[in-house]
């Protein structure tokens, strides 16, 4: 028997590992189980090359659980250890500069274990002791134990083994009992190993017998040998790629798309994205893009592999070039991961641009479900808003899409307006705003619906790259001011009668919380309603604004500022006009002339102290202008009663008033109440 000391340098990495990696425990199945599969993969390529010329046989790699011993034990049938090379690759292990590297990563086993090579003693975060019994391929090999128990020292002696290959023996020490439990060890080998190329076997098959489950003879193998994305794509069917995903994503419907990735320059890389169909959020990050290193899986954490944007895509990537003990770090900042990145987010616009080509009627019909990806990547890269603005679609509320290019091309002739910008009309609520985007396609133009949870900010972004053109939604002003041309008719009202029609209309517009109205007035013809109600676009994109980012809570609490506009074409607002100037011309008449007068006299007044400094106007004058003043306040007051009197019994305001709130969905409670009841009074 031999006994030895392990060649570390710093005191003793036991207790480091031990102590420093209280978390991912459960890695140490990983790291021995590759082990096993490469003495495997190496003994079949030694074999295949000729060096190796015994028989393969049965080249599983099996987990058993031993409870009375207490024992994990990896075996597999691989190229085995000679007593030389435990000593050359277990014994000798480098650890210059560890102590600040641990301090560094100590919460990190990742990045320690692939810093050191430390795969084979990652097992010492669970054991109390650990032994290795093997037994090489090489001719005349001895079969040997080296044994440990986590000091520095270990024992090696020569042992009977018949069978070719390397026992792992864990001896599961107190706190990590969980890894004695059958059910454990199986959930994470499905987690590490469902994927790994030679069959690993744990347990039986069961079957259901007398009324319940009995192991088979039968052997459970754990893993799919040959992965859908290790498998060239010419081999694999729709239905391949639709079983591989529900293999990987139990639950979910079938995927949109898929894209199969496949380089081998300037890295290796192969995998399959999918394109889930998400119904609800809750489907969101229920399922990620797992990453494997040669078929082992190393972790479902890809920031900095994936761009951000195709972090919903699910799948897998596989790639030999990314370390299996990846730490966060590592894939932060390494230039290789990088170009991973950009590689897949052009494979991903290259195969949409082809769906998009191909099959054209399949891409419109998924266009809904993808756009979300689609918007959030042209929002976040550059790039990939050069290579999607080829086929990224808008929809209209009549569901028909088209390409930016198409887009502009149909509504150029109509929408531009007279500066020659191209006014792209957008409905937010096909239902709310449906009495707009009706008004809109009368006349002939055609509205966007933009009802996409990123679409307030994508349309901020077209609006940067489309040159000479306005997005504005459709409900935020009149159609001639949407879209602004030579020939816009003029209203044609009095002094006079822009302020009677204002008080009439102001006056009986109900309470509505947080909400203020303007009047306005526009000749807009008289087939379109006589009252709209519009909200700027400004300040409703600064409201929304307000309302996603906490900083800007000073537009969040103003009120909706609302105008409501008069169609002054319209016949009903000319008999409003007409009525009003019959029923209160009496009372109006002589207060007419006084504000006249008052306001002669206020002008007279004015004159005289054009170009007089303040000191130079007598008291007297400055008085009289005071009195003259708050006159023609009065008067304007009383005139404003005498309307607000008159309109308080004209239902026509009231109706038309409220026909224009419902249309807009803001007819409510006690005021949508008063509306019924008026309208069965009317009728
Ligand atoms: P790494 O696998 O990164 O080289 P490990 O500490 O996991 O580091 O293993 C060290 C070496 O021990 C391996 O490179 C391999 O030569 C040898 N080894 C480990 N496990 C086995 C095994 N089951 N069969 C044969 N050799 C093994």
């Amino acid at each position: 028997m031999q006994k030895g000391t392990i060649g570390v340098t710093t005191d003793n990495i036991f207790p480091v590992i031990k102590k420093f990696l209280y978390s991912d425990h459960e890695i140490f199945l990983r790291e021995v189980v590759s082990n096993a599969v490469d003495a495997t993969q190496k003994l079949k390529t030694l074999s295949s090359v000729g060096e190796f010329k015994g028989e393969l046989g049965i080249m599983d790699v099996r987990i058993a659980i031993d409870h009375e011993a207490g024992t994990l034990t990896i075996s597999d049938r691989g190229i085995g250890m000679t007593a030389e090379e435990i000593e050359k690759y277990i014994n000798q292990i480098a650890f210059s500069g560890a102590e600040e590297f641990l301090e560094k990563y100590k919460n990190d086993a990742n990045a320690i274990i692939g810093h050191f090579g430390l795969g084979f003693y990652s097992t010492f975060m669970v054991s109390k002791k650990v032994e290795i019994r093997t037994l090489s391929y090489r001719e005349g090999a001895k079969a040997v134990q080296w044994s440990c128990d986590g000091s520095p020292t270990y024992e090696m002696t020569e042992i009977e083994k018949s069978d070719r290959g390397t026992d792992i023996v864990l001896y599961i020490d107190d706190e990590n009992k969980e890894f004695l439990e059958t059910q454990r060890i199986e959930t994470l080998l499905r987690k590490y190993c469902r994927f790994l190329p030679v069959p690993i076997v744990f347990g039986k098959e069961q079957e259901w017998k007398d009324g319940k489950y009995v192991d088979t003879d039968e052997d459970k193998i754990i893993n799919d040998l040959n992965p859908a994305w290790t498998r060239k794509p010419t081999e694999l069917t729709d239905d391949d790629y639709r079983n591989f995903y529900h293999e990987l994503c139990p639950g979910s419907d079938d995927p949109l798309f898929w894209i199969h990735l496949n380089v081998d320059y300037p890295f290796n890389l192969t995998g399959i994205l999918y394109f889930p169909k998400i119904k609800s959020n809750l489907d969101i990050n229920r399922h990620k893009i797992q990453l494997y290193c040669n078929q082992v899986y190393v972790t479902d954490s890809v920031e900095g592999v994936v761009p951000d944007f195709l972090m919903l895509l699910q799948g897998v990537i596989d790639s030999p070039d990314i370390p299996l003990n990846v730490s966060r770090s590592y894939l932060q900042s390494d230039a290789n991961v990088k170009k991973i990145s950009t590689y897949i987010t052009k494979k991903v616009a290259d195969r949409l641009q082809e769906i998009f080509n191909n099959d054209r009627k399949q891409f419109e019909e998924k266009w809904n479900d993808i756009k979300l990806f689609i918007e959030f990547g042209m929002l976040s890269d550059e790039k990939f808003y050069d290579r999607a603005a080829k086929f990224a679609l808008l929809g209209n509320t009549e569901g028909k899409f088209f390409t930016f290019d198409e887009y502009k091309n149909i509504i150029a002739g109509e929408q531009t307006d007279k500066d020659g910008n191209v006014i792209y009309l957008y409905a937010t609520d096909k239902t709310a705003q449906y009495s707009y985007i009706e008004a809109a396609t009368a006349r002939g133009y055609d509205v966007l619906l933009m009802d996409g949870q990123l679409d307030a900010h994508y349309i901020g972004m077209l609006e940067q790259k489309f040159e000479k053109s306005r997005f504005v939604r459709v409900d935020s002003d009149t159609l001639d001011n949407l879209i602004r041309k030579e020939n816009n008719r003029e209203v044609t009202l009095s002094v006079q009668e822009r302020e009677a029609m204002t008080t009439i209309f102001k006056s009986q517009i109900p309470t509505i919380d947080k909400s203020e109205f303007m009047i306005s007035f526009e000749a807009m013809g008289e087939s379109v309603a006589p009252v709209m109600i519009t909200q700027s676009e400004y300040m409703r994109r600064m409201k929304d604004m307000a309302a996603m980012q906490p900083g800007m809570s000073f537009y969040g609490e103003l009120p909706d500022s609302f105008n409501l506009i008069v169609n002054t074409d319209h016949p009903l607002c000319k008999q409003i006009m007409a009525d009003t100037e019959a029923a209160c011309s009496e009372r109006i008449a002589p207060l007419a002339s006084q504000l006249e007068s008052v306001n002669s006299e206020i002008t007279l007044l004015n004159d005289a102290r054009r170009d007089k400094k303040e000191e130079e106007i007598p008291v007297t004058e400055k008085e009289a202008l005071r009195t003259a003043e708050q006159k023609a306040a009065d008067i304007r007051k009383q005139q404003e009663a005498v309307y607000t009197e008159y309109a308080q019994g004209n239902n026509l305001v009231k109706q038309l008033i409220d026909l224009a709130l419902l249309s807009n969905n803001m007819l409510r409670g006690e005021a949508l109440n008063n509306f019924v009841k008026r309208s069965f009074e009317m009728l």
